[in-house]
Formats: C-alpha cells, structure tokens, sequence
C-alpha cells in the first residue's frame, strides 16, 4: 500500500518480472484483494516472491458503528503492529465523505481534542492513511469521492507521508479522487504550510483557527506558543497566491471562551480581507475535559455577525455524535474498556 505505480514497476523491473504485474496488483489491491495467492493472474513464482517481500497493508476492522439514521459510519481499525485508529464515513447527497486519521495519536495537545490525550504514538504510513478509504469503502459498498484529513493526527507533522497520500489516491490506477475533493485541515504548522503551497495542489487547505486573537489561541492550542496568527495568515496568503484556492477556516466554538459578539467581530476584522470561507464547528464534548458546546442561538448570532460582515460562513452538521464520532473518542474508549478488562474492573 505504501507503494505507488512507478515504485511497484521498478520492484517488477528490478526482481526480473515483468513490470505490467505492478498494474495488475493494483487492480486487485483496489478490489479488496488482500492476499497475493488470490490474485488470479499472477504466476507461482511471482506469488513466492511477492510473499518474500511484501505483505498488502490493509487494516482489519475491530468495530463498525452505523448511526441511528444511517448517514455516518465509524470505524476503528487494526494496523499490522496492533495500533489502533479510527475513520468516519458521512454520507450525503453529493457522496460518501471519508475522514481519515494522518497518525496515531497527536502530539498537538490541543485542549478540547480526544486524540492528543495520550500523546503521539507514530505517523501513520500513505499506505496506511490509504487503506482506511479501501476498507471503508468495501464495508459500506460504495464509492468514497470526497477525503478530508480531520481524523486523529497531524498530518503537517507527518508531511511526505500525507503528501504521498494526496498523490496516490488521486492516481488513475487506484482511487481517482480529484483534487478539489481532498481537505487537509492543520493546527497551523507555518512553515509546512509554505512547503505545501509550494506544490501548487488544487486541495482545499483548512485552517483549525479556534481563536481570533493569539492569546486566546494558547489557552487551547500550544501550537500557538509556536506560530502567531499574523504569520498562519501570511501563510495563507502565500497558499493562495500560489494556488489561487480559497482557504476554510475551522471555528469550534465552547461556551464562554471564544463564542461572544465581540469575537465574532474580532474574528471579521482578522478575516475580511482574504479569500475565505469560515466553518463554525459546534464543540464535540469530550469526557476528560470540561469544555462545553456553545448554545445554538450564540452559534447562529456568530455566524450572523460573519456573514454580515462578508465573511462567507457556514455551520457544521452534527453527525454521529450517538457513535461517538468525534476524533479520537473511540480509539480511547476501546482502549480504556479494554484496560478495565485486563485489570478486571
Ligand atoms: N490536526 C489537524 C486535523 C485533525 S483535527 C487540525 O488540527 O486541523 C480536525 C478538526 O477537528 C480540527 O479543526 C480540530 O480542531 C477539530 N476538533 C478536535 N477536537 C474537537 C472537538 N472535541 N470538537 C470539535 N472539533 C474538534
């Protein structure tokens, strides 16, 4: 999975195999093949050397929870080394929509998330970013056309991987997502976010803002000890000036801290200029932490104070939330039951 066409036909070329084999893995890879004696077309004695050297990084499913009105799947998924992540399908009327985990853990810390909590394990392969829309996309039955990289992790802390990611499922051969259908969301790493303008993509970049001033921001983003919004939005103009995307800015709003008139107002003033779309996101309430979720009158008056201002905004849908679909919730609920078992609580 990690590999893509061009890797795969060298490997043929090199081990004296013809390099068309590298398309046929493929073909079968994408039809949820996930051992190589299955693949009907390969002769004996390349199976034997493909079993030598490779094994077909699919992640197994552990759970799969549907949503009472079946529009959001969740899934927690195995990895070879036994890690746990976990993805969510929302379906809507223009197609499946995947989120996807970048790494497993976070090291971002980030207040009001479930994924930072216990820290960053490791990154998250492109094979293993990539398996989790295959599997999903098998279990459900469907095409997924949309990828948004809002899942548990960094993914501009785990940049060559993410960016391989972007490449292959974007590839004829393999899943064939435009572009303009993948969304990489970041806390805000500014000098990725540069290196990532500098590739020219067509992907919507997605800016976790949370704050509209800095000291605010480091009440729940340490990332904002590091990077000031002054320079994130730099960083963003440069994106756009290479690109010539509109940016989205995420905007959870917890109740008290950063839902008032006068944030809306300062948020306005922080945005008007540039080339943005502004998502107000209602907090997930996350256990361990008491952050709770704006009303939904102040969400609305927020989001009239933007748009009144001609800031483009809109308010994200809810769902899942009977499935515990916000990041990182149930990798650690799993975890921790399991823990109790072991324990024998
Ligand atoms: N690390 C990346 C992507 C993963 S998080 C980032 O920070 O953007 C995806 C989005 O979910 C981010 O905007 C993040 O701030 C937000 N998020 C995390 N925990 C949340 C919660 N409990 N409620 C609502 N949004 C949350």
């Amino acid at each position: 999975m990690d590999y893509n066409m061009e890797e795969l036909k060298d490997w043929m070329t090199k081990n004296k195999e013809n390099s068309f084999r590298a398309k046929q893995i493929f073909d079968w890879i994408y039809k949820y093949t996930e051992k190589f004696e299955d693949m009907k077309n390969m002769p004996k004695t390349t199976i034997n050397k493909l079993n030598k050297a490779f094994y077909i990084g699919l992640p197994s499913i552990i759970k799969k929870y549907e949503s009472k009105n079946k529009d959001t799947y969740k899934f927690l998924f195995k990895l070879k080394d036994d890690n746990l992540i976990e993805s969510v399908v929302m379906k809507y009327k223009h197609g499946n929509t995947i989120c996807v985990s970048t790494q497993v853990g976070c090291r971002m810390g980030c207040k009001f998330c479930a994924s930072t909590i216990d820290g960053m394990v490791r990154n998250l392969t492109s094979g293993e970013i990539l398996g989790q829309i295959i599997k999903a996309s098998e279990s459900i039955g469907e095409r997924i056309s949309n990828v948004v990289m809002m899942g548990s992790g960094e993914p501009l802390d785990n940049y060559d991987n993410t960016l391989k990611f972007i490449h292959t499922i974007n590839e004829k051969y393999g899943l064939n997502i435009g572009q303009r259908h993948i969304t990489l969301s970041t806390c805000g790493i500014v000098p990725n976010i540069i290196k990532l303008a500098e590739n020219e993509l067509q992907i919507t970049l997605a800016i976790s803002l949370h704050a509209p001033d800095d000291e605010l921001r480091r009440k729940t983003m340490p990332i904002a000890n590091k990077y000031s919004i002054k320079e994130i939005l730099e960083a963003c103009k440069y994106y756009i000036n290479k690109t010539n995307r509109r940016i989205t800015f995420e905007y959870a709003l917890v109740k008290g801290l950063n839902d008032s008139k006068i944030h809306a107002e300062k948020l306005s003033n922080l945005l008007k200029n540039i080339l943005c779309h502004v998502n107000l996101i209602p907090i997930n309430e996350v256990k361990e932490n008491k952050l709770k979720k704006s009303t939904t009158e102040s969400i609305k008056e927020f989001s009239h104070i933007l748009i009144k201002n001609g800031i483009e905004t809109t308010i994200r849908r809810e769902m899942g939330s009977d499935i515990n679909a916000a990041c990182g919730q149930l990798r650690r609920s799993y975890i921790n039951s399991n823990n109790n078992l072991l324990k024998g609580v």
